[in-house]
């Protein structure tokens, strides 16, 4: 599913394609994708896109018309993308959404889903300031060293399952919990609060090494991830331990990767990821 880092490739394409471009048609043809404000699709037509941003695995278009400003928020769930026209041959049968802009160099975008688990939701300003308040935590690419160390040393719970709560910190999923735990050298169920102050430390600085290298990859293109001008994530190629049962640790470790089946699969080294 796309994460942080393809929703962010997702995102550095549409607004430079499409940031500051206006809405020409709004065709809808699968209304049960639109969760949230389904009658107010048409006030989109003839809005201009004035800004474009991610939260968690989310993304939020700002619309502004004759002073008025509404939002769009899209979800892509498990399967979900943003295709421009050029890059949407063998994707028709699942197109749901599709935003014309004449006078943009990529004229079309289409929201595509085989499985339907992402939605978009229409809100005006006090409704989708109360929907993100409610749904996502911090940015991991945001949040400071020490707000970080004080959510992690409260944290009763496996540390996997905190990396993975979109209300505590919004855009990890399975395949970078994965990556980053591996990274700095800690087990999946460690408590945060038994982490000492210099794991924690290591921590941060893997999460953010990890998910600015897989952004810079163009993401992870495991299974259908395409960004919006079709071309696929290269970030797969330097997971490490992310579906890499049974292989040798990177590390050199005289151990092989395992798997545990606990929030969504994690995968280990035995060795270098101890838990404690
Ligand atoms: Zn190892």
């Amino acid at each position: 599913m796309p994460e942080l880092p393809e929703v962010e490739v997702i995102l550095n394409q549409l607004r430079v394609h499409i940031g500051g471009s206006t809405i020409h048609e709004f065709h809808i043809r699968r209304s049960d994708i639109i969760q949230t404000g389904l009658s107010t699709h048409h006030w989109y037509r003839g809005s201009r896109i004035t800004d474009i941003t991610r939260k968690g695995k989310s993304l939020i278009f700002t619309c502004t018309k004759n002073q008025d400003i509404r939002y769009m928020v899209a979800e892509l769930g498990m399967t979900g993308l943003f295709l421009f026209h050029s890059a949407s041959a063998g994707y028709h049968k699942h197109i749901h959404l599709t935003f014309t802009f004449p006078s943009s160099h990529e004229s079309t975008l289409h929201y595509w889903n085989p499985r339907r688990f992402g939605r978009v939701y229409l809100f005006d300003a006090e409704h989708v300031h109360q929907f993100t308040q409610r749904r996502f935590g911090v940015d991991p690419l945001s949040l400071s060293q020490e707000n970080f160390y004080d959510r992690i040393h409260r944290t009763r719970g496996r540390l996997k399952a905190f990396l993975l709560n979109q209300h505590n910190l919004a855009g990890i999923g399975n395949i970078y919990a994965n990556e980053i735990l591996y990274d700095a050298r800690i087990h999946p169920h460690t408590q945060g609060c038994r982490l000492s102050k210099a794991a924690i430390a290591r921590l941060y600085d893997s999460m953010h090494t990890i998910l600015r290298k897989a952004i810079r990859s163009g993401g992870s293109s495991i299974r259908d991830f395409r960004a919006p001008d079709g071309t696929r994530g290269q970030y797969q190629k330097q997971h490490v331990i992310y579906q890499k049962t049974g292989r040798p640790c990177v590390r050199g470790c005289p151990t092989t990767i395992r798997r545990l089946v606990t929030e969504r699969r994690s995968f280990y080294c035995p060795m270098c990821q101890k838990r404690r």
